[in-house]
């Protein structure tokens, strides 16, 4: 770990009053330019006592203005204390975590995942585009069946074709021969350009797909191809758990990553981090932006700085160790949750190295998964799977309840609400 370390709570709180102090201060310094200015204080009082002790929340009354990349040229001077908060971030993530050289790398903290995959996929594109000379009709995206909606999303805006490789049912993995014959087909269809997208942890599976399978069959056709590492949802987690991981930039194939910190880390929503390798992040330049200090390279515009430091404050909170120590923990209550299914003869899929259980949907009652909160793949009758996320409010406990539930398999109340109170009061066993 270079990056990455444990700070006291009175290190953290100096190192963000300090970036504070960097930045520009509406409150007291003279700055008539810019459209913005600390939160309304009529709403939000800067002066609140509790405020003293809560950073995150201080930045977040500031109101810093991340606009912007600041991991390339220069950048807009007036919040300059907490870009370089935001630079921490992307430094304990690009290098401790997903193994890249320092300075060897651009990168933000995007507004979520569905943002950081659409601007590894926009780079992409532009790069073939400028760079090859493609027709956006000679590039494809390629990625699984179970791949998060956001890539649909971007392949919409875009207008780029999107190549859906199927898995195995119960395995989740890629069939090499018939991604073969995917591909083929899409080259003889005139495709000469390929944007891979590689999951390390779907969302409805939790399953690590071996991008291997795809760029060997590129390589094979001599076809061109880019690979960005949707880690959306596994990106706090399989690095830890698995330490033997090929995903990450010690790999020369991967180029880009995503990795949301508000799912994992459980910082606040609007922190999605998008991290790629130096060079490539110049083809989304948008020239227009004129009277944005330093170059605009990020799909979105004004993002607050409170969100760097939120997922900043959690990292130094934990430290690397201690975040290892609950990635344990995570694993241990899903390996306890896999050893009751497999007791009681339910089938399911779970990654090794991941925290999300999927059930088959014929072994769950729906009261059951109405009152647990189950999350099904699909919101109608042709439901195969129901998931259970293993985080941190999903102790031992709870599951044990469920477990109990799943055994007496008794019939559903007649008011299932009723049941999902007695659940979530804790006092299930009165019913039994
Ligand atoms: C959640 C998720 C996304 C999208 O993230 P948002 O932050 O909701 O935009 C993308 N990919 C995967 C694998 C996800 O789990």
């Amino acid at each position: 770990m270079q990056y990455w370390k444990k700070l006291s709570v009175a290190e953290r709180n100096a190192r963000v009053q300090q970036a504070l102090t960097e930045n520009v201060n509406f409150s007291t310094d003279a700055s008539f330019g810019y459209p913005a200015s600390h939160l309304d204080d009529k709403v939000f009082n800067e002066d609140a006592p509790f405020l003293k002790d809560a950073p995150v929340l201080q930045t977040y009354a500031a109101n810093p203005n991340h606009i912007g990349c600041h991991t390339l040229g220069t950048s807009e001077a007036a919040f300059k204390g907490t870009q370089e908060i935001e630079r921490e971030v992307l430094n304990v993530v690009a290098c401790d975590i997903f193994k890249a050289e320092p300075n060897s790398f651009d990168g933000y903290i995007a507004p979520g995942g569905t943002e950081a995959n659409i601007q590894a996929m926009w780079m992409y594109r532009n790069y073939f585009m400028k760079h090859k000379n493609a027709k956006p009709s000679e590039i494809a995206v390629l990625s699984t069946e179970d791949t998060h909606y956001s890539i649909a999303k971007g392949c919409n805006l875009l207008i780029l074709d999107w190549i859906k490789v199927p898995v195995h049912f119960m395995e989740r993995y890629i069939d090499d021969s018939e991604l073969e014959s995917l591909i083929i087909n899409a080259r003889a269809a005139g495709k000469k350009y390929f944007i891979v997208v590689a999951n390390m942890g779907t969302t409805m599976f939790g399953s690590v797909e071996v991008a291997d399978i795809y760029t060997e069959i590129l390589e094979n056709y001599g076809l061109e191809y880019k690979l960005h590492i949707d880690a959306a949802y596994g990106g706090f987690v399989y690095p830890f758990s698995n330490p033997d991981s090929h995903l990450n930039f010690r790999n020369p194939k991967i180029s880009s990553v995503t990795i949301d910190a508000h799912k994992m880390l459980q910082a606040p929503y609007g922190t999605g981090i998008f991290i790629c390798r130096k060079g490539y992040i110049e083809n989304v330049l948008t020239t227009e932006a004129e009277y944005v200090e330093g170059m605009d390279l990020t799909l979105c515009g004004s993002r607050s700085g409170a969100n760097a430091v939120a997922v900043w404050m959690i990292l130094f909170t934990y430290g690397p160790h201690g975040w290892q120590e609950k990635v344990n923990i995570l694993q241990m209550r899903t390996g306890w949750l896999c050893q009751q299914l497999d007791l009681l003869g339910i089938e399911y899929f779970r990654e090794p190295y991941m925290n999300i259980v999927t059930i088959r949907q014929n072994h769950i009652p729906q009261w059951v998964a109405t009152a647990f909160n189950l999350v099904p793949q699909k919101h109608d009758e042709n439901n195969q799977w129901y998931k259970i996320v293993v985080m941190d409010h999903v102790e031992t406990e709870h599951l044990s309840h469920f477990i109990d539930v799943l055994k007496h398999g008794e019939a559903p109340p007649e008011d299932t609400s009723k049941y999902t109170e007695i659940v979530h009061n804790n006092s299930f066993f009165m019913r039994f």
